[in-house]
């Protein structure tokens, strides 16, 4: 048998995880997962244990495109023995944890995933061919333990925390971004704590702040946003988070999809109703029976623009309608993400297309690479310009691996 593998895939978070699922039943499908950490685990610095999930758990790993597979948080649920309380439970949404537990779950039940092995490097290999003209082309990833070869990659790395420029320099135990927020000790009782980021994970941040025991000094939620707005839940909005939406964004001319990605971002990047409820009625509490009037202070349409070291903490220099200055002791960035290249891609990065916006990726979510292989390089979540607002999102999780599945294969296993 060939020691060539159909694919091999970068990072296993809920993407690749979704795939390697698909794939798992796949008559003679030969193929690699490479994971970094030693085990799954979802954004664990935001495991908060109040938080839930934004959608439904249907929108799993599986569901959506087989909803008989056995990696479904329903057949989670089955085989923990929890069907009947989860059903009694009625939660208005599952809990980040739990749906965590059901990711770690599939995690160990699916042999293809090695963890513990981060891809160092991927080339394309330029042997020759028998007939001495083509190269066999094949892909080459380097683990650091040795290194496989496959016909397909596909990269599925997520997306890394984004931290403006003039807030990197101060990067340390009180300034720090909200993916770290749970994963060091830290010190936040009785202490200043400004939140900048009006989007969920701002709203998470100071939610959790503000039902501590031992609850900071004060705590100032900046956002340039105009207010503390809902995420758009609605019926027909929802309809963004469709894979026939998604196609036809695809086809879109480019200016368009800027146009869209505008006007749509509250469908996505809002606060989720319930969050916002919970902080409101957090701050009722501490205002008007605690008597903490100003404990928690909110600064909409407010641009962070400078930070300085303070002998006793930080100033934050701020543009806008309440105050020019802000002093903290802590920082915390709910910034938000974005999308890089992995540095394992940088000998294939030069030979990708791109536009002004990003890299091109094809109708099977294929990069466009210029040079001579034997099959291609798919990108999972890495695509918002190209795919619309539904890409970073577990919506469209099932289906998106279907269709790169069904591409590597060659043929229809999977209705996309
Ligand atoms: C806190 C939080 C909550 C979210 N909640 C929701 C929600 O409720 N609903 C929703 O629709 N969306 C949600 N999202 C958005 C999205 O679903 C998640 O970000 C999701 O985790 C994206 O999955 P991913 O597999 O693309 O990336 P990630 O989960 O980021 O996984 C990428 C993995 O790749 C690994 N990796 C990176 N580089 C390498 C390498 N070179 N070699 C090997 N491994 C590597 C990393 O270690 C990581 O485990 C949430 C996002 C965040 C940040």
């Amino acid at each position: 048998m060939s020691d060539v593998l159909d694919y091999a895939a970068v990072g296993v978070g809920p993407a690749n995880l979704s795939l390697a699922a698909l794939g798992a039943d796949v008559e003679n499908l030969r193929s690699v997962h490479f994971e970094a950490r030693p085990g799954f685990s979802w954004h664990p610095g935001l495991l908060l244990p109040e938080a839930t999930l934004q959608v439904s758990p249907l929108k799993d790993l599986v569901t959506l495109v087989d909803p008989t597979s056995r990696y479904s948080f329903l057949a989670f649920l089955a085989n923990e023995g929890r069907l009947y309380q989860f059903l009694t439970a009625k939660f208005p949404a599952v809990l980040r944890a739990e749906f965590d537990q059901y990711l770690q779950w599939a995690s160990r039940s699916i042999p293809s995933i090695e963890f513990g092995a981060e891809v160092r490097g991927v080339r394309v290999r330029a042997g020759r061919s028998s007939d001495g003209r083509s190269s066999d082309g094949h892909f080459v990833l380097d683990t650091g333990r040795g290194e496989v070869t496959a016909r397909n990659v596909v990269l599925g790395t997520g997306q890394t925390p984004f931290v403006p420029g003039f807030l990197r320099p101060h990067l340390g135990a009180d300034v720090f971004h909200a993916e770290e927020f749970l994963s060091r000790p830290r010190e936040l009782p009785g202490r200043a704590v400004a939140v900048i980021g009006g989007g969920q994970s701002g709203a998470e941040i100071v939610r959790h702040l503000m039902r501590l025991d031992e609850p900071p000094r004060s705590i100032t939620w900046i956002t340039r946003r105009p207010g503390f707005l809902p995420m758009d839940d609605s019926p027909f909005t929802n309809e963004y988070f469709f894979p026939a939406y998604a196609r036809e964004f695809h086809g879109l001319p480019q200016a368009d999809k800027r146009e869209l990605l505008a006007e749509q971002k509250y469908a996505s990047d809002g606060i989720d109703l319930a969050t916002l409820q919970d902080v409101y009625r957090e701050r009722y509490r501490h205002e008007c029976l605690l008597g903490r009037k100003d404990w928690l202070r909110l600064m909409p349409r407010s641009e962070v623009t400078g930070c300085a070291r303070l002998s006793d903490g930080w100033e934050l220099e701020v543009k806008g309608p309440h105050a020019p200055v802000v002093r903290s002791d802590v920082v915390v960035l709910a910034t938000g993400y974005e999308y890089r290249l992995p540095d394992c891609m940088a000998e294939l990065a030069p030979h990708l297309a791109r536009t002004s916006d990003g890299l091109v990726v094809g109708d099977d979510y294929a990069l466009s690479l210029d040079l001579r292989t034997s099959g291609r390089v798919f990108l999972q979540n890495g695509a918002r310009h190209a795919w619309g607002i539904a890409d970073p999102n577990l919506s469209l999780l099932a289906w998106r691996s279907a269709v790169i599945l069904n591409a590597i294969l060659g043929y229809r296993r999977y209705n996309t």
